[in-house]
């Protein structure tokens, strides 16, 4: 069984919380979610940014402007 390691799982957060991974997938993700703080921040970053995104708009929103918001959140917490 393939395991994530912290990058994979930060790159798949967002297909995770769509629920677009493989069942196997989706299984591991929530193993490294639970044993990991790092992408476990990444997670809940992704679910404001997805609750932010659907109270201002019904439709589903384009990618590009997701990727927007969350490049703007990843700047703004570098130091
Ligand atoms: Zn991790």
């Amino acid at each position: 069984m393939a395991e994530f390691d912290c990058e994979e799982t930060k790159s798949l957060v967002h297909e995770y919380l769509h629920n677009e991974l493989r069942p196997e997938d989706q299984k591991d993700i929530t193993t490294h979610l639970a044993l990991c703080d790092s992408c476990e921040e990444e997670y809940d970053l992704e679910v404001y940014l997805n609750k932010a995104i659907t109270r201002s708009c019904d439709e589903e929103p384009p990618k590009q402007l997701a990727q927007k918001v969350l490049d703007s959140m990843r700047k703004s917490q570098q130091h």
